[in-house]
């Protein structure tokens, strides 16, 4: 042992008062400085597991809305207006000139009157009943489309228009010819159109004047303001054609 070690047991040398307050107010800063952080932890945790249960809920309304949509499969009314066969004539119930969220580009866009699939949240509940709207003859609304220069096609939405998909079908192949591009909406899914496309020669000829189909009910509870053309998040924007090339369900990657 050195003289300077003896010097410090010697003297009884003790912690000074200061430095003892300092190490007390490191302590009590890093004990509260624990705290905050178990306490940011807590939040965290509460925030994922409230983030989760709510992942759970869409995933839970996800399933009935589309177990909903598949009970429709079986029940679906494909029957045709009667009073729609051979006519040359459609039941409408209103045409706008001119539209740019109803398909892509300029479009006149025509909602069909008569639609049964009772969607809840329907926007267009006038449009339901079999005898409202009126009779225009298909070539007077081509004749409508021709007139407006600006047009890039023509969007048939409803109400249903598989309802009158033969008369719709003609009106859509002269449009196609005079240069116009077609959009259909459908409550029903290209499936179901498909399996039930010997119920009516219309189905099948409409698909194929169609370019783009958006196909499926509107199902409240997967309601989207986000994406364009679409009212629902099960709703498809398909690629008729490359579809109907292909075997299975194409959907554009540029429209
Ligand atoms: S298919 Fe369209 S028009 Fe018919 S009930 Fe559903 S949302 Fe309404």
């Amino acid at each position: 042992m050195n003289k300077k070690e003896d010097s410090i047991i010697d003297s009884g040398w003790k912690i000074p008062e200061e430095q003892k307050t300092l190490q007390q107010k490191m302590q009590e800063q890093l004990q509260a400085q624990l705290q905050i952080q178990a306490q940011l932890q807590q939040k965290m945790q509460a925030q994922v597991q409230e983030h989760q249960a709510l992942q759970q809920q869409f995933q839970e309304k996800t399933r009935e809305a589309l177990q909903k949509q598949e009970k429709s499969l079986t029940e679906a009314p494909f029957t045709a207006m009667p009073q729609m066969m051979d006519t040359g004539n459609l039941r409408v119930a209103s045409i706008m000139e001119e539209s740019i969220v109803d398909g892509p580009g300029m479009r006149l866009v025509v909602f069909f009157q008569g639609c049964r699939h009772n969607c809840p949240g329907c926007h267009n509940p006038d449009t339901h009943a079999m005898d409202g709207g009126y009779l225009v003859s298909d070539m007077e609304i081509l004749n409508r489309a021709l007139r407006n220069p600006m047009l890039r096609g023509i969007t048939f939405s409803g109400g249903e228009p598989f309802l009158q998909a033969s008369v719709i079908a003609t009106l859509a192949q002269e449009a196609r010819i005079a240069g116009l591009d077609i959009v259909t909406y459908t409550g029903f899914t290209f499936e179901q159109i498909m399996a039930h496309r010997d119920l009516d020669d219309g189905f099948i000829a409409l698909l194929n004047a169609t370019d783009i189909l958006v196909d499926g009910l509107f199902i409240q509870e997967l309601r989207t303001l986000d994406q364009p053309f679409i009212g629902s998040k099960n709703q498809r924007i398909i690629n008729v054609p490359a579809t109907l090339n292909n075997n299975e369900i194409i959907v554009p990657f540029i429209i």
